[in-house]
Protein backbone atom coordinates (compact mmCIF):
# COMPACT_ATOMS: atom_id res chain seq x y z
CA UNK A 1 0.00 0.00 0.00
CA UNK A 2 1.44 3.40 -0.71
CA UNK A 3 1.66 6.26 1.64
CA UNK A 4 0.25 8.95 0.01
CA UNK A 5 1.33 11.57 2.87
CA UNK A 6 5.24 10.84 2.39
CA UNK A 7 6.54 12.59 -0.55
CA UNK A 8 8.09 9.61 -3.07
CA UNK A 9 11.58 11.47 -3.33
CA UNK A 10 12.25 11.33 0.96
CA UNK A 11 10.86 7.43 0.54
CA UNK A 12 14.34 6.38 -0.07
CA UNK A 13 16.06 8.37 2.83
CA UNK A 14 13.68 6.94 5.89
CA UNK A 15 15.51 5.53 9.54
CA UNK A 16 13.55 3.03 10.94
CA UNK A 17 12.68 3.69 14.30
CA UNK A 18 12.83 1.46 17.04
CA UNK A 19 9.02 0.32 16.49
CA UNK A 20 9.52 -0.38 13.28
CA UNK A 21 11.95 -2.92 13.79
CA UNK A 22 9.96 -4.33 16.01
CA UNK A 23 12.79 -5.18 18.43
CA UNK A 24 13.84 -4.15 21.62
CA UNK A 25 17.18 -2.90 22.96
CA UNK A 26 18.48 -5.94 24.94
CA UNK A 27 20.07 -5.30 27.79
CA UNK A 28 20.95 -8.28 30.66
CA UNK A 29 19.94 -7.56 34.15
CA UNK A 30 21.52 -9.27 37.60
CA UNK A 31 19.28 -11.72 39.22
CA UNK A 32 17.27 -12.93 36.41
CA UNK A 33 17.16 -16.41 34.74
CA UNK A 34 18.55 -17.16 31.10
CA UNK A 35 15.56 -18.76 29.95
CA UNK A 36 11.67 -18.70 30.52
CA UNK A 37 8.93 -20.93 29.55
CA UNK A 38 5.88 -19.80 28.70
CA UNK A 39 3.20 -21.04 29.05
CA UNK A 40 0.55 -20.09 26.27
CA UNK A 41 -3.45 -20.38 27.58
CA UNK A 42 -4.74 -18.08 24.76
CA UNK A 43 -6.37 -21.07 23.07
CA UNK A 44 -8.00 -22.35 26.34
CA UNK A 45 -8.15 -19.63 29.00
CA UNK A 46 -8.29 -16.91 26.46
CA UNK A 47 -11.00 -17.98 24.36
CA UNK A 48 -12.95 -19.20 27.05
CA UNK A 49 -13.44 -15.59 27.97
CA UNK A 50 -14.22 -14.53 24.64
CA UNK A 51 -18.06 -13.90 23.90
CA UNK A 52 -17.57 -14.88 20.35
CA UNK A 53 -17.21 -19.10 19.29
CA UNK A 54 -14.70 -19.35 16.74
CA UNK A 55 -15.21 -22.24 14.00
CA UNK A 56 -13.17 -25.50 15.40
CA UNK A 57 -10.59 -25.25 12.08
CA UNK A 58 -10.17 -21.33 13.26
CA UNK A 59 -8.83 -22.79 16.69
CA UNK A 60 -6.55 -25.55 14.69
CA UNK A 61 -4.98 -23.05 12.86
CA UNK A 62 -4.53 -20.92 15.69
CA UNK A 63 -2.62 -23.32 17.57
CA UNK A 64 -0.33 -24.10 14.74
CA UNK A 65 0.28 -20.73 13.91
CA UNK A 66 1.37 -20.65 17.59
CA UNK A 67 3.82 -23.45 17.61
CA UNK A 68 5.09 -21.75 14.43
CA UNK A 69 5.80 -18.51 16.28
CA UNK A 70 7.98 -20.82 18.23
CA UNK A 71 5.59 -21.57 21.91
CA UNK A 72 6.54 -25.03 23.28
CA UNK A 73 3.64 -25.60 25.36
CA UNK A 74 -0.02 -24.76 24.29
CA UNK A 75 -3.04 -25.11 25.93
CA UNK A 76 -4.71 -26.92 23.37
CA UNK A 77 -8.54 -27.50 24.86
CA UNK A 78 -10.85 -28.02 27.83
CA UNK A 79 -13.25 -30.82 28.85
CA UNK A 80 -15.38 -28.84 31.26
CA UNK A 81 -18.85 -29.94 30.22
CA UNK A 82 -19.99 -27.56 27.40
CA UNK A 83 -23.09 -26.16 29.39
CA UNK A 84 -20.22 -24.63 31.68
CA UNK A 85 -18.01 -23.27 29.00
CA UNK A 86 -19.63 -23.21 25.59
CA UNK A 87 -16.76 -21.59 23.25
CA UNK A 88 -14.90 -25.34 23.84
CA UNK A 89 -17.40 -27.26 23.57
CA UNK A 90 -15.60 -28.85 20.14
CA UNK A 91 -12.84 -30.24 21.94
CA UNK A 92 -13.49 -33.80 20.76
CA UNK A 93 -13.40 -32.18 17.16
CA UNK A 94 -10.28 -30.13 18.19
CA UNK A 95 -7.59 -31.83 19.94
CA UNK A 96 -7.34 -34.95 16.93
CA UNK A 97 -6.80 -31.93 14.49
CA UNK A 98 -3.80 -30.53 16.61
CA UNK A 99 -2.12 -33.95 17.74
CA UNK A 100 0.38 -34.78 15.70
CA UNK A 101 1.76 -31.61 16.10
CA UNK A 102 4.63 -32.37 18.04
CA UNK A 103 5.94 -34.15 15.25
CA UNK A 104 6.65 -31.27 13.27
CA UNK A 105 8.01 -29.03 16.28
CA UNK A 106 9.54 -31.02 18.76
CA UNK A 107 9.26 -30.43 22.30
CA UNK A 108 5.94 -29.15 21.49
CA UNK A 109 3.41 -29.78 25.02
CA UNK A 110 -0.46 -29.64 24.04
CA UNK A 111 -1.98 -29.41 28.10
CA UNK A 112 -5.74 -29.61 28.35
CA UNK A 113 -7.86 -28.63 31.00
CA UNK A 114 -10.19 -31.28 32.63
CA UNK A 115 -12.22 -30.48 35.67
CA UNK A 116 -13.42 -34.09 37.39
CA UNK A 117 -12.76 -37.86 36.51
CA UNK A 118 -15.19 -37.49 33.55
CA UNK A 119 -13.22 -34.86 31.89
CA UNK A 120 -10.33 -37.07 32.48
CA UNK A 121 -12.20 -40.06 30.63
CA UNK A 122 -12.93 -37.56 27.77
CA UNK A 123 -8.83 -36.51 27.78
CA UNK A 124 -7.56 -39.74 27.80
CA UNK A 125 -9.87 -41.20 25.16
CA UNK A 126 -7.90 -38.39 22.55
CA UNK A 127 -4.35 -39.45 24.03
CA UNK A 128 -4.02 -36.25 26.00
CA UNK A 129 -0.22 -36.63 27.50
CA UNK A 130 -1.16 -33.69 29.79
CA UNK A 131 -3.81 -32.10 31.78
CA UNK A 132 -4.33 -29.45 34.02
CA UNK A 133 -6.74 -29.30 37.15
CA UNK A 134 -8.10 -25.91 38.53
CA UNK A 135 -8.92 -25.23 42.25
CA UNK A 136 -9.20 -22.18 44.41
CA UNK A 137 -7.84 -20.47 47.04
CA UNK A 138 -10.85 -18.83 48.60
CA UNK A 139 -14.22 -20.72 50.09
CA UNK A 140 -16.28 -18.14 47.92
CA UNK A 141 -14.60 -18.88 44.38
CA UNK A 142 -14.65 -22.63 45.32
CA UNK A 143 -18.25 -22.41 45.65
CA UNK A 144 -19.33 -20.23 42.87
CA UNK A 145 -16.89 -21.71 40.04
CA UNK A 146 -16.86 -25.04 41.18
CA UNK A 147 -19.83 -25.56 43.10
CA UNK A 148 -17.69 -27.36 46.39
CA UNK A 149 -15.82 -26.15 49.28
CA UNK A 150 -12.09 -25.83 49.01
CA UNK A 151 -12.02 -29.69 50.47
CA UNK A 152 -14.04 -30.86 48.52
CA UNK A 153 -12.64 -29.80 45.64
CA UNK A 154 -9.79 -31.40 46.56
CA UNK A 155 -11.16 -34.39 47.09
CA UNK A 156 -12.87 -34.57 43.72
CA UNK A 157 -9.07 -34.17 42.47
CA UNK A 158 -7.68 -36.71 44.12
CA UNK A 159 -8.85 -39.81 41.91
CA UNK A 160 -7.85 -37.75 38.74
CA UNK A 161 -4.87 -37.02 39.64
CA UNK A 162 -4.25 -40.54 40.89
CA UNK A 163 -5.52 -42.12 37.52
CA UNK A 164 -3.28 -39.71 35.53
CA UNK A 165 -0.22 -40.85 36.86
CA UNK A 166 -1.00 -44.05 36.41
CA UNK A 167 -1.83 -43.31 32.70
CA UNK A 168 1.23 -41.50 32.29
CA UNK A 169 -0.18 -38.03 32.31
CA UNK A 170 1.28 -34.91 33.88
CA UNK A 171 -0.87 -33.05 35.84
CA UNK A 172 -0.54 -29.02 36.21
CA UNK A 173 -2.32 -27.35 38.99
CA UNK A 174 -3.99 -24.18 38.57
CA UNK A 175 -4.54 -21.95 41.74
CA UNK A 176 -7.05 -18.83 41.33
CA UNK A 177 -7.68 -16.02 43.82
CA UNK A 178 -3.89 -16.10 45.22
CA UNK A 179 -3.91 -12.46 45.17
CA UNK A 180 -7.38 -11.07 45.82
CA UNK A 181 -10.89 -12.06 45.63
CA UNK A 182 -13.58 -10.00 44.75
CA UNK A 183 -16.19 -11.27 47.00
CA UNK A 184 -13.36 -12.24 50.53
CA UNK A 185 -10.67 -9.03 49.60
CA UNK A 186 -6.78 -9.61 49.72
CA UNK A 187 -6.23 -13.52 50.39
CA UNK A 188 -3.56 -13.74 53.18
CA UNK A 189 -0.47 -16.11 51.93
CA UNK A 190 -0.37 -18.66 54.22
CA UNK A 191 -4.25 -19.65 53.21
CA UNK A 192 -2.43 -19.60 49.70
CA UNK A 193 0.36 -21.95 50.68
CA UNK A 194 -2.01 -24.24 52.66
CA UNK A 195 -4.43 -24.84 49.16
CA UNK A 196 -1.29 -24.86 47.30
CA UNK A 197 0.86 -27.19 49.08
CA UNK A 198 -2.24 -29.79 49.16
CA UNK A 199 -2.51 -29.59 45.47
CA UNK A 200 1.04 -30.60 44.89
CA UNK A 201 1.21 -32.98 47.41
CA UNK A 202 -1.61 -35.03 45.44
CA UNK A 203 0.67 -35.36 42.57
CA UNK A 204 0.64 -31.99 40.93
CA UNK A 205 3.91 -31.68 38.70
CA UNK A 206 3.71 -27.92 38.14
CA UNK A 207 1.71 -25.25 40.48
CA UNK A 208 0.35 -22.05 38.44
CA UNK A 209 -0.33 -19.29 41.03
CA UNK A 210 -3.39 -17.13 39.26
CA UNK A 211 -4.17 -13.48 40.42
CA UNK A 212 -7.53 -14.10 38.90
CA UNK A 213 -8.78 -10.55 39.23
CA UNK A 214 -5.32 -8.84 38.51
CA UNK A 215 -5.37 -6.72 41.91
CA UNK A 216 -1.61 -8.25 43.05
CA UNK A 217 1.33 -6.03 43.28
CA UNK A 218 4.87 -6.46 43.08
CA UNK A 219 5.41 -6.80 47.16
CA UNK A 220 2.41 -9.06 47.28
CA UNK A 221 3.96 -11.31 44.60
CA UNK A 222 7.54 -11.51 46.50
CA UNK A 223 5.49 -11.91 50.17
CA UNK A 224 3.63 -15.01 48.43
CA UNK A 225 6.49 -16.73 46.80
CA UNK A 226 8.56 -15.56 50.06
CA UNK A 227 5.74 -18.18 51.98
CA UNK A 228 5.99 -21.13 49.54
CA UNK A 229 9.61 -20.87 50.08
CA UNK A 230 9.42 -20.88 53.69
CA UNK A 231 7.03 -23.98 53.49
CA UNK A 232 9.51 -26.02 51.66
CA UNK A 233 8.08 -25.16 47.70
CA UNK A 234 10.72 -23.49 45.99
CA UNK A 235 10.36 -21.80 42.22
CA UNK A 236 10.96 -24.68 40.15
CA UNK A 237 7.67 -26.34 41.57
CA UNK A 238 5.58 -23.22 40.76
CA UNK A 239 4.40 -20.88 38.07
CA UNK A 240 2.57 -17.59 37.72
CA UNK A 241 -0.10 -16.57 35.96
CA UNK A 242 -0.80 -12.74 36.40
CA UNK A 243 -3.77 -10.56 34.69
CA UNK A 244 -3.40 -6.82 33.29
CA UNK A 245 -6.64 -5.69 34.74
CA UNK A 246 -4.95 -2.67 36.86
CA UNK A 247 -1.91 -2.83 34.67
CA UNK A 248 0.61 -4.84 37.16
CA UNK A 249 1.02 -8.31 34.84
CA UNK A 250 4.25 -7.36 33.88
CA UNK A 251 5.88 -5.70 36.88
CA UNK A 252 4.23 -8.92 38.69
CA UNK A 253 5.65 -11.07 36.49
CA UNK A 254 9.73 -9.17 36.53
CA UNK A 255 9.02 -9.79 40.50
CA UNK A 256 8.13 -13.24 40.43
CA UNK A 257 11.65 -13.84 37.88
CA UNK A 258 13.68 -12.05 40.33
CA UNK A 259 12.26 -14.85 43.06
CA UNK A 260 13.87 -17.41 40.85
CA UNK A 261 10.27 -18.19 39.00
CA UNK A 262 11.03 -19.71 35.03
CA UNK A 263 7.32 -20.75 33.80
CA UNK A 264 4.95 -17.98 33.23
CA UNK A 265 1.55 -17.94 31.76
CA UNK A 266 0.38 -16.01 28.77
CA UNK A 267 -2.49 -15.65 26.48
CA UNK A 268 -1.36 -14.71 22.86
CA UNK A 269 -2.95 -10.98 22.19
CA UNK A 270 -3.97 -10.71 25.51
CA UNK A 271 -7.05 -13.11 24.62
CA UNK A 272 -9.74 -13.34 27.29
CA UNK A 273 -10.62 -10.26 29.31
CA UNK A 274 -11.33 -10.30 32.59
CA UNK A 275 -14.88 -12.04 33.24
CA UNK A 276 -14.94 -10.45 36.91
CA UNK A 277 -14.31 -6.72 36.14
CA UNK A 278 -16.11 -6.10 32.95
CA UNK A 279 -12.67 -5.12 31.53
CA UNK A 280 -10.81 -5.79 27.88
CA UNK A 281 -8.12 -6.06 30.04
CA UNK A 282 -7.46 -9.71 31.29
CA UNK A 283 -4.56 -12.35 31.00
CA UNK A 284 -1.13 -10.56 30.37
CA UNK A 285 -0.73 -10.62 26.76
CA UNK A 286 2.13 -12.79 25.56
CA UNK A 287 3.53 -10.42 22.69
CA UNK A 288 4.12 -7.67 25.77
CA UNK A 289 5.66 -10.66 28.01
CA UNK A 290 7.99 -11.32 25.33
CA UNK A 291 8.59 -7.84 24.73
CA UNK A 292 9.75 -7.31 27.84
CA UNK A 293 11.57 -10.76 28.01
CA UNK A 294 13.91 -10.04 24.74
CA UNK A 295 14.78 -6.96 26.12
CA UNK A 296 16.33 -8.32 29.24
CA UNK A 297 18.11 -11.00 27.00
CA UNK A 298 16.20 -13.87 28.48
CA UNK A 299 15.55 -16.56 25.85
CA UNK A 300 11.84 -18.07 25.19
CA UNK A 301 12.58 -19.06 21.77
CA UNK A 302 9.05 -16.97 20.21
CA UNK A 303 9.12 -15.24 17.49
CA UNK A 304 7.97 -12.36 18.22
CA UNK A 305 6.58 -10.61 14.12
CA UNK A 306 5.06 -14.26 13.78
CA UNK A 307 3.54 -14.21 17.46
CA UNK A 308 1.74 -10.62 16.56
CA UNK A 309 0.48 -11.28 13.41
CA UNK A 310 -0.58 -14.30 14.48
CA UNK A 311 -3.22 -12.17 17.41
CA UNK A 312 -3.60 -9.54 14.45
CA UNK A 313 -5.52 -12.75 12.14
CA UNK A 314 -7.18 -13.78 15.15
CA UNK A 315 -8.67 -10.34 15.94
CA UNK A 316 -10.15 -10.25 12.72
CA UNK A 317 -11.94 -13.36 13.19
CA UNK A 318 -13.16 -12.12 16.89
CA UNK A 319 -14.42 -8.37 15.14
CA UNK A 320 -12.23 -6.50 17.86
CA UNK A 321 -8.82 -5.45 18.06
CA UNK A 322 -5.77 -6.62 20.57
CA UNK A 323 -5.99 -5.45 23.64
CA UNK A 324 -2.31 -6.23 23.73
CA UNK A 325 0.07 -3.16 23.88
CA UNK A 326 2.69 -4.62 21.83
CA UNK A 327 0.51 -6.01 18.78
CA UNK A 328 -0.80 -2.72 18.62
CA UNK A 329 2.70 -0.79 18.30
CA UNK A 330 3.98 -3.64 15.95
CA UNK A 331 1.16 -4.29 13.73
CA UNK A 332 -1.99 -1.23 14.37
CA UNK A 333 -4.57 -1.39 16.27
CA UNK A 334 -6.17 -4.49 13.60
MG1 LIG B 1 -6.29 -16.24 33.08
Amino acid sequence: MTDQTVPTEQRGSHEPTVLELGLPMRVRADGLPQRVRIHEVGPRDGLQNESVSLPVEVKAEFIARLARAGLRTVEAASFVHPRWVPQLADAEELFPQVAQLPQQYPGLRLPVLVPNERGLDRALALGATEIAVFGSATETFAARNLNRTVAESLEMFAPVVRRAAEAGVTVRGYLSMCFGDPWEGPVPAQQVVAVGQALLELGCAELSLGDTIGTGTPGQVEGLLGAFAAAGVGPERLAVHFHDTYGQALVNTLAALRCGVTVVDASAGGLGGCPYAKSATGNLATEDLVWMLDGLGIETGVDLAALAATSQWLAGHLGRPSPSRAVRALVGAG
